[in-house]
């Protein structure tokens, strides 16, 4: 919830895909390494109770539920089976960041299978940043960054985006260009003759200086915010590509706005 309010992107983006774009981990993950530091701190040695809580859980004849499911969890990080004899006591403090790692590269792989969608960043076949997105500090205009967050997300307005909501089919989801062309991010950004100021303006520096071809994959580059002259410049577009749907949209009386949603339904 805190994710999306702060970026600004629809309800079509699930909260995998956002936690995947801002590097954060699960509710279930943070959980789990705060439970897992207690535990080795309770179980450490402590200047003030000699030998720390270990002696006192061994000595406890009752079976904690919360003692078993601390053991079942490190057996998991720790790739035991079941037959393993593991005694919590004996797993060290030092082993924490060993154990916090692994909790990490688990939660992260559960948040990419779940972030499979259409409005994800995966789809777009670009990488999830490492750490908080470079770009949520180069980019300092608010408006610049959510359409830059928006195209990674692969939830840009589109008709393709549009079409999701209205249940048009894929195939019938075309730009307002070119009645067999859809409207996908890749349209939009490379060949969309609707956009050719703002793409000579912001996107066609970037083609020269990197002698890039037109192709497909040079939207996941530009969107992939590794260098942040490439990241401002296709910001740019965006944002101007953005302002001009939004300027069109709204100089059409509701009643107008209307009519075209039916025709398009129809049409399609
Ligand atoms: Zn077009």
């Amino acid at each position: 919830m805190f994710l999306r309010s702060l970026s600004g992107v629809p309800r079509c983006v699930s909260g995998a895909a956002l936690r995947l774009e801002f590097a954060q981990p699960s509710i279930a993950g943070r959980a789990w390494s705060r439970a897992i530091s207690y535990t080795l701190h309770l179980l450490a040695s402590d200047a003030r109770i000699r030998g720390g809580f270990s002696n006192l859980i061994l000595r406890d004849i009752h079976n904690s539920p919360w003692k078993t499911t601390i053991n079942l969890k490190f057996r998991s990080l720790l790739n035991l089976n079941c037959k393993t004899v593991l005694n919590l006591e004996c797993i060290s403090p030092v082993a924490l960041p060993l154990i916090k790692k692994k909790l990490q590269q688990l939660d992260f792989s559960n948040t990419a299978s779940c972030a499979r969608g259409p409005c994800s960043g995966l789809a777009l076949a670009i990488p999830p940043p490492e750490g908080i997105p470079l770009y949520c500090f180069t980019i300092s205009s608010e408006t610049k960054r959510r359409a830059f967050t928006c195209a990674r997300l692969n939830c840009f307005p589109t008709a393709v985006l549009s079409g999701r909501y209205s249940r048009v089919p894929i195939a019938n989801r075309t730009c307002s260009c070119n009645d067999t062309a859809l409207e996908t991010m890749e349209h939009v950004m490379l060949f969309c003759p609707n956009w050719t100021d703002e793409r000579s303006r912001f996107l066609t520096p970037l083609v020269n200086k990197f002698h890039l071809p037109i192709q497909p994959w040079i939207v996941s580059l530009c969107l992939q915010d590794s260098d942040c002259w490439i990241t401002e410049m296709t910001a740019n577009f965006l944002l101007s590509v953005m302002k001009r749907k939004a300027a069109l949209t709204s100089s059409l009386t509701p009643q107008m706005q209307s009519i075209r949603r039916t025709t398009e339904r129809s049409s399609k």
